[in-house]
């Protein structure tokens, strides 16, 4: 695997190639990245990845300083599995000015869920994936690129940016990888103690019971399901953000008339002070 740190380095390994296939990621890896990385790699004819801890998208108050970083570690998980380039740009490397130019995706996409609760969260990611892909595919016919529907409003997103810019690249969605006990895998999972861990699967848990309940009960009683779900949690010692069932296609609450369509609960939750998501396609 080659490890590259500046974006000409970067283009000078990827030139021979027609079809990179690319996962972006933060780093401290897991294996819910590297499933991403194996079922990217026949998509293309060069896999990358890159780490990069984007200061774009975390607020003052959020965990940018503190974001567990795993250099050695991720570079032998993404060499075991068969990754051919490393993008780890330092900070100077992707943004040697500030970077004043930004992608704002549409406030009904990215003001809603985790955009409500992180304002500016989804300029900050489409921005640094927009550069990122600029870095990967610039002056490529095609490529595709890897996202984890753990992170499943951050997909439509990037897909929906893709879409209206016209970039010739497939954006696939990956299926969530989680622990034995249900809990989704997260890097943010290494912040809870012994006893948050085993706690932590009650997050999962209330959002496949708010599914199941909303599918057995009729969307017309959604709100009052929705507020029961929060508050089962909070009797649990978690403060939620949201437990809410939406509509797959935008993210919108469903009519009540539309019971067959498809639907995906979306949960946020802080367990002491670290804050979890996960969701579920019912
Ligand atoms: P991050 O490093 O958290 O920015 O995540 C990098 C990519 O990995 C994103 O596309 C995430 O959605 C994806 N990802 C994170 N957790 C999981 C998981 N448990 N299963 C599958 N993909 C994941």
């Amino acid at each position: 695997m080659k490890i590259v740190h500046t974006i000409t380095d970067l283009r000078d390994q990827l030139a021979p190639f027609q079809r990179p296939a690319f996962v972006a990621t933060m780093g401290n890896l897991h294996d819910g990245h590297i499933a991403l990385v194996n079922q990217a790699k026949p998509l293309g004819d060069v896999m990358v990845a890159s780490i990069f801890v984007n200061r774009l998208q975390f607020a003052p108050h959020e965990d940018f300083d503190t974001y567990p970083r795993t250099w050695e570690a991720d570079c032998e998980r993404l060499q075991a599995a068969g990754c051919d380039v490393l993008f780890a740009p330092r900070e100077t490397d992707l943004y040697p000015e500030p970077q004043t130019y930004k992608v704002h995706p549409p406030a009904e996409l990215a003001d809603i869920l985790e955009g409500h609760f992180r304002p500016g969260f989804f300029t900050g990611v489409s921005t640094v994936v927009m550069k990122l892909f600029s870095c990967v595919f610039a002056g490529k016919p095609s490529g595709a690129a890897m996202f984890g529907k753990k992170d499943y409003q951050q997909v439509m997103i990037i897909r929906r940016m893709v879409q209206q810019f016209a970039l010739p690249i497939d954006i696939v969605p990956g299926e969530t990888l989680r622990a034995a006990d249900g809990l989704a895998l997260s890097s943010r999972n290494g912040y809870l103690h012994a006893l948050e861990r085993a706690e932590a699967v009650q997050l999962s848990r209330a959002l496949k019971a708010l599914g199941e309940a909303a599918r057995a009960q009729g969307l017309d009683k959604l709100e009052a399901l929705e507020a029961q779900a929060m508050q089962v949690l909070s009797a649990r010692g978690w403060t939620p953000d949201y437990l809410t069932v939406r509509r797959r296609a935008d993210l919108l609450p469903p009519g009540t008339t539309g019971a067959a369509e498809p639907l995906v609960v979306l949960g946020a939750a802080r367990l002491g002070t670290t804050r979890l998501i996960d969701n579920l396609e019912i």
